[in-house]
């Protein structure tokens, strides 16, 4: 891929262009990413090395040699995490992930206690913190905050990395990345992530791990897509006219006791209603017939897993909890070794970490 420089383009064109054109933007000599903004900028080679890095951190971390080894990785290196949003997994694993690498952070997670309660604009909050740290791991509930932020950087004198932790209720890359590493990770004895079917439950109108984790899943090959959910619910157009681009076998449909059976995997989601337009309008919604409890476990395939971002509400009942095919803990933990992958491969130290690997493992 031939990388564009985003000092070589106004914020009105580059904001403009579809996702695929941005990517060449945000891209590294290397093909590693610069910023990470989107799933569209993960393809199968990428994944693939990213995934085996994850795989050889974590190896290594098992031990306390192991351990010290990465610490020194990039401890010199400060990184920002942002999040004007609640988070609890994805701040906790960012924050993991910094730590394995000897990353130093700083944090501001309430904005009310930064300058911007001030009157200061976004655009001089985020110059102001790339004066101090390397990178910003940002999670906004504005869609395309991140993206100009990494725009606004990179035409500064302090070009830093940004990292989307979750932006509005577009996309969620990294959450995608876990997920797609939990899949990996889950058939690998089993003739790995191919020929499958992913079913999607829940509100896939407005949830953004849905809509970065379709994206990801188009790089593998005859992944089926199945979307449940009421239809008020149902996962956006825009998703749907991607995959038909790019030849992806998808339905959409709201009986889920029908898709349960022909299931590798099933990607449970919660109500998003903190993005209810009028209060209350996502309680009217009867969702108690995409809820997965011990009766739709009796209806899961022996090798299916059962996967969700969290946090989860009455979608999953706990009784599930202990069956092996009940993964989203195990997704969880997950996230931090993807995460510091990510962090690894942005900072230019995976070729280390993979020879370390090498002679010691
Ligand atoms: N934790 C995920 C997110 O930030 C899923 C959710 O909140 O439902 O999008």
């Amino acid at each position: 891929m031939t990388v564009k420089r985003m000092v070589d383009i106004s914020w009105e064109t580059f904001s403009a262009l579809p996702v695929e054109q941005k990517t060449p933007y945000l891209t590294q000599p290397d093909g590693t990413p610069f910023h990470t903004l989107f799933a569209q900028q993960f393809d199968l080679p990428l994944l693939d090395r990213l995934t085996s890095l994850a795989t050889e951190i974590r190896g290594i971390a098992k031990t306390r040699a192991g351990m010290e080894f990465l610490r020194e990785q990039v401890n010199h290196k400060r990184a920002m995490l942002y999040f004007s949003q609640p988070s609890s997994r994805t701040f906790l694993s960012f924050l993991s992930a910094c730590q394995i690498l000897g990353v130093q952070t700083g944090e501001v997670r309430d904005t009310s206690t930064s300058s911007e309660f001030k009157g200061e604009s976004r655009e001089d909050s985020v110059r102001t913190f790339s004066s101090y740290f390397d990178m910003i791991i940002m999670r906004t509930p504005e869609k395309g905050l991140a993206e100009n932020t990494a725009w606004v950087l990179s035409n500064s004198d302090r070009p830093i990395p940004i990292l989307n932790a979750g932006s509005g209720q577009d996309q969620h890359p990294t959450q995608a990345l876990l997920d797609i590493y939990t899949l990996v990770r889950s058939f690998e004895q089993n003739g790995g992530l191919r020929d499958r079917t992913v079913v999607f439950v829940g509100d896939l109108a407005r949830g953004r791990t849905v809509r970065s984790l379709s994206h990801l899943l188009t790089n593998y090959p005859n992944i089926r897509q199945v979307f449940i959910a009421p239809p008020p619910l149902q996962i956006g157009d825009d998703v749907l006219a991607s995959l038909r681009a790019r030849g992806v076998e998808h339905r959409c449909s709201d009986d889920f006791r029908a898709a349960i059976p022909e299931a590798d995997a099933i990607y449970m989601t919660r109500v998003q209603d903190e993005w209810d337009k009028v209060k209350g309008e996502s309680a009217r919604i009867d969702t108690t017939r995409f809820h997965f409890g011990l009766a739709q476990l009796a209806l899961l395939r022996p090798h299916a897993i059962l996967m969700h971002p969290l946090p989860r509400r009455e979608e999953i009942s706990t009784d599930v909890d202990r069956d092996p095919r009940a993964v989203y803990w195990r997704q969880m933990r997950n996230g931090m070794w993807i995460r510091t992958a990510l962090i690894a491969m942005i900072f230019g130290c995976n070729k280390r970490i993979h020879d370390y690997y090498r002679q010691n493992l």
